[in-house]
C-alpha cells in the first residue's frame, strides 16, 4: 500500500478505525489525532506558500557539502491558514479532555482577545528560538509545551508544502544517503519499508521522505551489520524497531509492504507508542525527543 504523509480525512479517519479495532487500547488517543490529522489535510488544501526559489550556484554547493537545502528560519509559513489552524487544534485539544485542556482554553482565549502576534509566535519556533518562545508563553500565562505543540501543528501543513516544492531541486540521481532530511536537517521520525523494498526515512519536522540503505543507524550513520538489529513482535510483523549499539539509538519502521490498508505515517507513528515504550525498556533512546513527534 502506498505510505504518506498526506492524505483526506475520509482516508485518515478509516486507517486510524482499522487500528483501533486491532488495537483498542489506542481508540483515545487515536480519536484525538484524527481530529488534528484531518484538521491539518483540510487546512493544507487552502495553505497557499510561494515556492521555494533556490539559485544554482547554492544548490550545487549545499549538494556537494551535503547540506540540508534550506534552514528553518527560511520556512514560508501561510499565517492566514495556520491562524485558523492553530484556533481549531485549541477548540480540538479542548474538547479532548486530555492533559493539555485546560492550557489550550487558556491559549484560545488569548487568541480571541488578540493577544497572540502569529509572526512573532512563528519566527520564534522557525528561528528555534527557545528564548523568545519562552517569553511569549510567560508573557501571556500560558503553558509553554501546549503552545508549542499547537504552534507547530498549525503550520506543519505549510512547513510540509514548502518543503515538498524545495524538494524539486534534489538531485535525483545522487542519493543522499544522509540521517538528516535533505530539505531541512532534522533527523528521520520514522523509517519505512516500501513496495520495492526501498527503505525510506520521513523528516520529523517538515515530512519529507529519502531513500536511503537498509543497514543504516541514521542518527550516527554506523552501516555495521554487527552492530545494527532490530526488534520485532510476533503479532505486528509489519512493524519493527530498529537499534544501534553504537549510538543506542532506535527508530521505529513501517513495513508498508505488509499493510493493506492506507498507511498515514504520522498516525502510524502515534499507533506505535508502544514500541517506544519497548525499545526504552530495553535501555535505547529515542533518536527525537518523543515531545517534539506528538
Ligand atoms: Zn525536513
Ligand atoms: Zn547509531
Amino acid at each position: 500500500m502506498t505510505e504518506t504523509a498526506t492524505g483526506t480525512p475520509e482516508m485518515i479517519k478509516k486507517s486510524a478505525g482499522i487500528i483501533k479495532k486491532l488495537r483498542p487500547a489506542y481508540s483515545k488517543i487515536l480519536d484525538f489525532y484524527e481530529k488534528i490529522f484531518s484538521a491539518q489535510e483540510k487546512s493544507a488544501a487552502k495553505t497557499e506558500i510561494k515556492p521555494a526559489q533556490i539559485a544554482d550556484d547554492i544548490i550545487s554547493i549545499k549538494a556537494k557539502e551535503k547540506f540540508p537545502l534550506i534552514s528553518l528560519s527560511e520556512f514560508s509559513v501561510d499565517i492566514n491558514s495556520s491562524r485558523k489552524l492553530f484556533k481549531k487544534i485549541c477548540k480540538i485539544i479542548n474538547k479532548s479532555e486530555n492533559h493539555m485542556s485546560s492550557a489550550a482554553e487558556v491559549i484560545f482565549n488569548a487568541n480571541e482577545n488578540k493577544k497572540i502576534d502569529f509572526n512573532e509566535l512563528y519566527a520564534a519556533l522557525l528561528h528555534d528560538d527557545d528564548a523568545s518562545f519562552g517569553n511569549i508563553a510567560s508573557k501571556l500565562k500560558i503553558d509553554r509545551d501546549t503552545l508549542a505543540f499547537i504552534t507547530y501543528n498549525s503550520i506543519k501543513p505549510s512547513l510540509s508544502i514548502f518543503a515538498e516544492s524545495a524538494s524539486k531541486y534534489l538531485d535525483k540521481d545522487n542519493p543522499w544517503e544522509k540521517g538528516y532530511c535533505p530539505v531541512c536537517g532534522n533527523l528521520p521520525v520514522i523509517s519505512t519499508f516500501e513496495s520495492d523494498g526501498k527503505r525510506f526515512l520521513t523528516c520529523s519536522f517538515c515530512w519529507h521522505k529519502w531513500t536511503v540503505t537498509r543497514l543504516f543507524c541514521p542518527f550516527c550513520e554506523n552501516r555495521e551489520t554487527v552492530s545494527l538489529h532490530y526488534l520485532f513482535s510476533e503479532n505486528e510483523q509489519e512493524y519493527r524497531i530498529d537499534i544501534c549499539d553504537r549510538c543506542n539509538k532506535y527508530i521505529k519502521n513501517v513495513d508498508t509492504r505488509i499493510l493493506s490498508r492506507f498507511v498515514y505515517l504520522p498516525l502510524e507513528q502515534i499507533a506505535t507508542l508502544h514500541l517506544d515504550i519497548m525499545a526504552k525498556e530495553k535501555g535505547f533512546e529515542s533518536g527525537v525527543p518523543l515531545e517534539f513527534q506528538v
